[in-house]
């Protein structure tokens, strides 16, 4: 396995800046303010138009109820009915046509129209759930993935081997076609990928037989991740070179994991800290006690209780929470004390609280003010 990283990923919820329970108003609202910030016609910056790029990626899946909740279930928006991933078309879907044509229409260039040259693979994005236990201490865990690999008959090359892919006639081996349109503005010239050949300038004689001349298969894999001690709800892994493949030989993407957490019956987490609340009765409050405590990891840690301890009391286990992966430092568990009133009392428990009840009058009629006096003692020269 590479080197995997944590992020906080961009996903489409992060990129608009919305909650992922959000409503289509709110989609809707947070993509109109970035769109204004964004649009590459009000926005003079470098990274504006790559910006709104990515803000309209996101709105248009997210505002789509079917592509959103594919995207929530996958992480992606291309699977098909039945649940398998379609192809995508990595060799040509924005080629041609999109921006750089209605620029090209107007200014006789192919200005920011991509080369056919190297590409990146797609980044893919799955979702990997943990039980908490796994997260408190790490895991190796199997992720079943669907992704596109170079056809190993053709290295991707999309001819049968042997022979190789010729001009095409269509375009001259250039390309692209002009086209002469009259318009509203005049007579202009249009400048498109050529749509035989997909702007590559050249056609495939003979197709592959293994990959029937797309280059690339769709494989199922199964992955080992190892999933970090201390990784969180919400985190995402980043295992690099292990998306889908690159095209015409450019590199990999990436594999991104979301990470969700399974909560635990007895466990909470606060960051590198564990919580554990504690039951203990009113005699145990009153007069301390030491309770054996489970930790996370299995074993067994004996708390001790003071006398007089008081509802919601933290105690500290030292370095018995998670590790942190931001520092590596492990992280407390914290003890909270819930004090548990009985709710039926049998007639001995009966008798001796009745008694304890005086005890408790008497002691602090001895010693100190009771509650009512200070109560009164706080209100006084009040008006109110
Ligand atoms: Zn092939
Ligand atoms: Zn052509």
């Amino acid at each position: 396995m590479m080197a995997s990283a944590m992020t906080n990923g961009n996903n489409f919820y992060d990129v608009l800046g919305v909650q992922k329970s959000a409503t289509e108003e709110e989609i809707r609202r947070a993509f109109r303010k970035r769109a204004l910030q964004w649009h590459p016609d009000r926005n003079q910056s470098k990274e504006a138009e790559q910006r709104f790029k990515e803000f309209n990626e996101a709105y248009q899946v997210l505002i789509d109820p079917e592509k959103r909740k594919m995207y929530d279930r996958y992480g992606r928006t291309d699977v098909g009915a039945d649940g398998g991933f379609t192809g995508r078309g990595f060799d040509g879907t924005d080629f041609p046509g999109g921006f750089g044509d209605i620029f090209d229409a107007f200014f006789g260039g192919f200005g920011t129209r991509r080369e056919a040259g190297p590409q990146r693979g797609t980044d893919l994005h799955y979702s990997l759930e943990v039980s908490f236990k796994e997260a408190a201490l790490g895991v190796s865990h199997e992720v079943e993935l669907t992704r596109t690999e170079v056809c190993e008959t053709c290295g991707g090359m999309r001819s049968k081997p042997g022979t190789s892919p010729v001009s095409c006639d269509n375009c001259q081996g250039t390309g692209r076609i002009r086209r002469s349109h009259a318009s509203f503005f005049g007579q202009f010239t249009q400048v498109v990928g050529c749509n035989v050949c997909r702007g590559e300038g050249r056609v495939i004689r003979e197709r592959c037989p293994d990959c029937r001349g797309a280059g690339y298969h769709q494989n199922p894999r199964t992955l080992s991740v190892n999933v970090p001690a201390g990784i969180d709800d919400g985190m995402q892994i980043r295992l690099a070179g292990e998306g889908d493949s690159g095209v015409r030989g450019g590199p990999p993407g990436d594999l991104y994991l979301s990470v969700s957490v399974r909560s635990h019956p007895l466990f909470r987490r606060d960051k590198a800290n564990l919580i554990l609340d504690l039951p203990v009765n009113l005699a145990q409050a009153a007069l301390g006690t030491t309770v054996e405590v489970p930790m996370i990891d299995g074993s067994v840690e004996a708390v001790v209780v003071p006398g007089g301890v008081q509802p919601g009391t933290l105690l500290r286990v030292k370095q018995k929470g998670v590790p942190s992966l931001t520092n590596g430092r492990r992280g407390d568990l914290l003890v909270r004390i819930q004090v548990v009133t009985p709710e039926r009392l049998g007639p001995r428990a009966r008798k001796l609280f009745r008694e304890l009840e005086e005890a408790l009058e008497e002691e602090s009629a001895n010693g100190g003010k009771t509650w009512v006096e200070k109560f009164k003692e706080a209100f006084k020269g009040d008006d109110v």
